[in-house]
């Protein structure tokens, strides 16, 4: 058979190197011409652009070379955390049906990114792909020369990326031939590959590695604002909701409408555990664009003697400092307690006096900073915290109603394969009547997800290392899926 490779990234600059390439014999690799015009009007062939792609790369971005940009981003998204630099950028260089000679399509997808000068190699096909690398001088040795899908290896000049199928003959197999570029120049890549840039998307970036995440946020101080969560994923609460937005939200965003008005610095939130608590907590800093702390009340108890009415102080001093803020107390009634002569009442008094001291200086302050505490048991609380100038708002944050169910299982089923046979009205009233809380409604979605994986077979083939892409389309929750899930969680809640 004819050998018919694609030498792309050998495109001769002087014959002097031409010369240097034929001398080390690289068989089987015959150049593409790349002229199709005389005068200027010159396409670039695939092997330019894989030149291109070569020449664009820096520390923080990858060629990838595929014909299935689907499959080669998923193993993309999977691979990511084994490669130890940030991968900022990738330029994708698409080989559709009849870039290639002979052939229709590119077996194996992969990727090139660079690193302290070296150039890497990493497979990004499904798993039963191999990637074969190998100097064309050096027998075929399936150990060294195969690398598995994931898997990463160091590339050296002259080396072919063989495309081809495990324990197929590489002859009739389509080749890159790696030469590592003479200059740093992207102007060609980002005119004719396809570019992807981390930092424009909020999408980009949750596809891109920790490494990535924190080379672009090195240097913003305010690690504890967080990003995801917003109302829009808080189900059922519309009321308590409207009254943080009156109380916190837009005095944070407006504060020269509120220049002479008391406001309510201390908020309680109360309700049975798991119903959005700490979700609202989170949600309000976000949506003030304030600064968000947790604080688990216990941690408090465990400083040393004198500690606790320390660190209350820091912790209100650093809110003021860094206002807009927002300081969240979970499991209040840990050092809220009512003053009933337990056996802790001593240690509670002047951590409460502490907190007293604290919310009231707050209150004084303009500083747009808020405390919000939550609790399972109101009644617990030390009324002197609840009083107006303290925790003076009370919030309940009820168990969800049917309404509420409805809500929830929207925000926490969207973007999941849900069968045709399921009725969200159906399912709703089925969790009210067993008493579903918000967070028992996300748990039924990640069971029922589970469940479907088990009756569709789909966790046998990923044991048997048989599944592929295609089996993604084929999961779907069905209904007896869910039912399975909530009656499994009525029967933890029994
Ligand atoms: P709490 O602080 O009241 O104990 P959380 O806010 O920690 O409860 O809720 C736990 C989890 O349950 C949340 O992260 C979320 O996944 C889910 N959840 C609870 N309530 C709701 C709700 N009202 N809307 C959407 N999800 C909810």
């Amino acid at each position: 058979m004819r050998i018919t490779p694609i030498s792309a990234g050998m495109v001769y600059r002087t014959p002097a190197q031409r010369q240097e390439v034929n001398s080390k014999n690289v068989r089987n690799c015959t150049e593409i011409p790349s002229f199709y015009g005389l005068w200027g009007d010159k396409k670039p062939t695939l092997s330019d652009k894989f030149r291109y792609g070569l020449e664009a790369l820096d520390d923080n971005s990858m060629l990838i070379v595929t014909s299935d940009d689907k499959v080669s981003n998923f193993m993309l998204n999977k691979a990511l955390e084994n490669i130890d630099i940030p991968i900022i950028k990738t330029y994708t260089l698409k080989v559709g049906e009849g870039d290639l000679i002979n052939r229709n399509k590119l077996e194996a997808n992969f990727g090139i990114f660079k690193k302290n000068n070296d150039y890497y190699v990493i497979n990004l096909s499904e798993w039963i792909y191999r990637l074969e690398v190998r100097n064309p001088d050096e027998s075929l040795n399936a150990n060294r020369h195969f690398i598995k899908s994931g898997e990463t290896k160091k590339l050296t000049q002259g080396e072919f990326i063989g495309t081809g199928e495990l324990y197929s003959y590489i002859h009739d197999k389509h080749k890159f031939m790696f030469n590592p570029p003479y200059s740093y120049n992207p102007a060609n890549a980002e005119r004719y590959l396809e570019v992807k840039s981390a930092v424009s998307t909020a999408e980009g970036l949750q596809k891109f590695n920790r490494q990535t995440i924190s080379a672009l946020t090195a240097g913003e101080k305010r690690v504890t604002k967080r990003k995801e969560f917003t109302f829009q994923d808080i189900g059922g609460l519309g009321n308590v909701i409207e009254n943080l937005r009156k109380s916190i939200i837009r005095p944070i965003n407006y504060p020269m409408v509120y220049q002479n008005i008391r406001l309510n610095k201390g908020i309680m939130l109360y309700g049975p555990p798991r119903c959005g608590k700490t979700l609202l907590g989170k949600a309000i800093a976000n949506e003030a664009n304030a600064e968000f702390r947790y604080v688990n009340a216990n941690e408090f108890k465990s400083s040393e003697v004198g500690g606790s009415e320390k660190s209350v102080r820091n912790i209100f001093q650093t809110a003021e400092d860094k206002a807009p803020y927002i300081l969240f107390i979970d499991e209040f009634d840990a050092i809220g307690k009512k003053r009933d002569g337990s056996s802790n009442a001593r240690f509670d008094d002047s951590v409460v006096n502490q907190f007293l001291g604290c919310m009231s200086d707050l209150e004084k302050s303009n500083a747009m900073a808020f405390v919000i505490a939550a609790t399972n048991r109101l009644d617990l609380i030390d009324p002197a915290l609840l009083a107006s100038g303290r925790f003076g708002l009370h919030l309940e944050v009820p168990m969800p109603d049917l309404e509420g169910l409805k809500e929830i299982y929207d925000i926490h089923s969207k973007g999941q394969p849900i069968g045709n046979d399921v009725s969200r009205d159906e399912l709703a009233q089925i969790m009210l009547d067993n008493k579903f809380n918000g967070s028992d409604v996300a748990e039924m979605v990640t069971l029922g997800y589970y469940n479907a994986l088990e009756r569709l077979g789909i966790n046998e083939k990923m044991d048997n290392k048989t599944f592929m892409l295609s089996d993604l389309e084929k999961i779907k929750i069905a209904k007896e899926d869910f039912l399975q899930a909530i009656s499994k969680l009525a029967k933890q809640k029994l």
